[in-house]
């Protein structure tokens, strides 16, 4: 506290030094360095570059304010870079113009969010981002300049909900960056690299949050923002030590599906101010091969799943959500094998995963018999031969829920034809859902429900929203719409 208040008497005497005393009277040397730094008094400080903080950014700059980004890394490298930039909205534009009978409303929206997670996620902000997708993504189509394929079903709920980001580079995430930085340079919008939030300043009057002290490659420095600091600096899926301590030993034991630099701060630097901390157990995740990075998003969703020691673990009906949770809990160390046949092979829902496959040069084993593919897989040859037969045997009697586990497959295949292949895989963490819980302005709120002055938090670094699983689509979304709310909210203080 005593720092603060200290850095900001600094502050003040320096500036009126320079206003009295003139850039000769400083030295041409000192003039010309302060010149070469960053301003550091703005309207906002926005800590992280995911699509939370440039959303934010851009809105706010859109409302009349001067924001600030900082970003620890040298360029933006959370988990929007590496999401699939599927966005969702009910009755946008984008799906007018296709004419698109989506048969989708806002309240089917909101009933899905609040399906996939339990009932747990908070019902006023799951209403607002139901609310006001269709509002934000118009507006990034129109104001930002995003471009979306519409008309795809996703998985679930299978409605034509999806937003696909698309443009000169591959559809997904890293387009979606793209044109939200284009949108920031044509604002202005000051954007500063290898600049890590290391701890937030207050008023020590009145605890209003005001600043942050950020380390960068010459040392350490702060900014100061009038109406606050926003933490966008996404979840903790990267943190082991965090992991382990809130979502349990198998979360922290999978590889990440995304972003190596979310580390948590968002929980870490709040802590002086006491926020209520909320679903920190809970995260996504799905199937990776972690030494590759390959994806076999569908293939898990096939044939049967074996462990290293050869026995089937897990329900293969599962969401891949869930069997990615059962390979990390319920195998020795987080490795499991989908055993499928040459027609399974062959669909072509799994062409992507093979390729996947193939050019991240992992491996796939394949053999013309079970026990010629187990000795390839480094599998037990008698056992796999016993698991196979055994579940061919109980798809024929259609007794696969007798099994153990049982097998709820709705579309189950049977494992007859050769080649026969082994599919080596892990559960990969994806993204944490926990942080500082926040109301529908954005704003972070104590333990006792009160919002905390001057501090927002937005995307993975804050809570609240979602809990076990999320709609397809949702994360991107409900980023966007809460940094537009934090950016309207603080114009609302500007007047
Ligand atoms: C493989 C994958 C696919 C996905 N696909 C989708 C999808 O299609 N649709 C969807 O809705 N969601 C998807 N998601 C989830 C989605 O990507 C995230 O929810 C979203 O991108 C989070 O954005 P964010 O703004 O919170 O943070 P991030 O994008 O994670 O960005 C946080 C930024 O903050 C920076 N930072 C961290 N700490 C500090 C600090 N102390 N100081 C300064 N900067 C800091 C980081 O370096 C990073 O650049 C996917 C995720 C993954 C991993």
């Amino acid at each position: 506290m005593q720092t603060s208040r200290r850095s900001i008497l600094k502050g003040s005497i320096l500036a009126s030094l320079a206003g009295t005393m003139g850039a000769t009277a400083m030295g041409a040397s000192a003039a010309e360095k302060q010149a070469a730094l960053p301003k550091k008094e703005y309207d906002l400080v926005i800590c992280g570059l995911g699509i939370g903080g440039i959303v934010t950014a851009i809105r706010a700059a859109q409302d009349g304010l001067k924001p600030v980004i900082l970003e620890k890394m040298s360029s933006a490298s959370g988990n929007t870079i590496y999401s699939a930039g599927f966005m969702l909205g009910v009755n946008t534009k984008m799906q007018q113009e296709k004419k698109l009978e989506t048969g989708d409303t806002v309240d089917k929206f909101y009933e899905d969010m609040m399906k996939v997670s339990q009932g747990r996620g908070d019902p006023k902000l799951t209403r607002l981002v139901a609310e006001k997708a269709d509002e934000t993504l118009n507006w990034l189509h129109d104001y930002v300049g995003v471009k979306y394929a519409v008309g795809m079903k996703l998985v679930w709920p299978m409605l034509q909900r999806a937003h696909l980001t698309i443009g000169e580079k591959k559809p997904g995430g890293t387009q979606l960056m793209l044109y939200l930085l284009a949108k920031a340079k044509e604002l202005n919008v000051p954007i500063v690299y290898n600049a890590k939030a290391v701890e937030l300043l207050d008023n020590p009057q009145n605890g209003k949050v005001i600043g942050v002290k950020v380390k960068s490659k010459e040392g350490f420095e702060e900014y100061f923002g009038k109406y606050g600091v926003v933490m966008a600096t996404g979840g903790f899926s990267a943190n082991k030590m965090m992991l382990t301590m809130m979502a349990g030993v198998p979360a922290a034991n999978m590889p990440v599906r995304g972003s190596h630099s979310v580390t948590g701060e968002s929980i870490l630097l709040t802590g002086p101010y006491f926020p209520k901390v909320v679903n920190v157990d809970q995260y996504h995740c799905g199937p990776i091969h972690g030494p590759t990075g390959a994806n076999p998003l569908n293939i898990v969703n096939t044939g049967i799943a074996v462990s290293k020691e050869t026995k089937r673990y897990t329900d293969e009906g599962k969401t891949y959500v869930q069997m990615s949770r059962d390979t990390a809990a319920l195998t020795r160390d987080n490795w499991g094998y989908m055993i499928v046949d040459e027609d399974t092979h062959n669909l072509p829902m799994l062409k992507n995963d093979w390729f996947s496959y193939s050019s991240h040069k992992a491996p796939v084993y394949k053999a013309d018999t079970i026990e010629g593919l187990a000795k390839e897989a480094g599998l037990n040859p008698v056992e796999l031969k016993k698991v196979v037969d055994e579940y061919n045997a109980a798809l024929k009697a259609g007794k696969l829920g007798e099994l153990t586990p049982p097998n709820t497959h709705k579309n189950p295949r049977p494992i007859l034809k050769a080649p026969f292949y082994a599919v080596p895989f892990q559960g990969g963490m994806t993204a944490t859902f926990g942080g500082p819980l926040i109301n529908t302005n954005g704003q972070v709120l104590d333990t006792e429900g009160r919002p905390v002055p001057g501090l927002f938090a937005v995307g993975n670094a804050a809570g609240g929203l979602f809990y076990d699983n999320y709609v397809g689509g949702a994360q991107l979304t409900s980023a966007s719409v809460i940094g537009r709310q934090i950016a309207d909210y603080v114009k609302t203080l500007a007047k």
